[in-house]
């Protein structure tokens, strides 16, 4: 479970204080696929950015897995992300030195699992995506719905209870944009990862299990 009470963000600039979230609320329950809809603006990208503890400098309780984030240090921040949450971007911001089954081991390493165990689980994510014929593809040689994928099975290596994905498709035409998500949607839910999803697209939107709206810092 991951669950959010009064989480506030707010950001000098110029001397002046903007409040971006004003006390949002919300459980995400396990499995459970979330998207987060909201003007350009709204704080999507800042509200997920507290939630995977990338920064703190928020305010409330921000609780994964029965841990309050809120009263940790950066490290500790570090290791409850690491075990616990999974990232894709807009952009893929893949290694571009790295192979695509590299760019899925490479974070599961750091967890000390055997690096055999580790290309096994790559292996396995990197062909329930379609990319079984693309594993030692640098990022370079991969189309943008591919580079996309290899983003979301990287996202997915270490088991997160909760993916947090922010634009994941935005990046791509229409038609590269539902079948990358339709994919994305299958393995978090085989997998049974949380997810939250921030997205302009509606129809995205439609085929997760809620959909919440940030509007003026809250949550409706
Ligand atoms: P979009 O749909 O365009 O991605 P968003 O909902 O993700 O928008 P955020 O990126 O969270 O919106 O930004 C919300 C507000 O917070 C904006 O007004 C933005 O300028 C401000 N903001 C975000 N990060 C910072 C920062 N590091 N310093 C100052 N202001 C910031
Ligand atoms: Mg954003």
């Amino acid at each position: 479970v991951v669950r959010l009470t009064d989480v506030t963000r707010s950001f000098e600039q110029g001397g002046v204080r903007i409040d971006v979230l004003r006390g949002v609320n919300l459980t995400v329950r396990p499995g459970e696929i979330v998207a987060l809809l909201g003007p350009s603006g709204s704080g999507k990208s800042t509200m997920l950015q507290a939630i995977g503890l990338l920064e703190g400098g928020f305010g409330g309780r921000i609780e994964i897995a029965g841990i309050d984030a809120s009263k940790l240090g950066k490290d500790q921040r570090a290791a409850v992300r690491r075990d616990h949450i999974g990232f894709v971007y807009q952009f893929h911001h893949l290694l571009p030195d790295f192979n695509a089954i590299e760019n899925v081991v490479l974070p599961q390493l750091i967890t000390g699992k055997p690096r055999a165990a580790c290309e096994e689980r790559a292996r396995e994510l990197l062909e329930a995506l379609g990319l079984g014929q693309r594993l030692d593809h640098r990022p370079s040689k991969l189309s943008g719905g591919e580079q996309q994928r290899v983003a979301v099975a990287r996202a997915l290596a270490n088991r997160p209870r909760m993916v947090l994905a922010d634009e994941p498709t935005g990046n791509l035409d229409e038609a590269t944009a539902d079948r990358v998500f339709a994919q994305f949607l299958q393995l978090v839910r085989g997998e049974g990862s949380a997810a939250l999803v921030a997205t302009h697209n509606e129809r995205l939107a439609a085929a997760m299990d809620r959909v919440v709206r940030l509007h003026d810092g809250v949550l409706t």
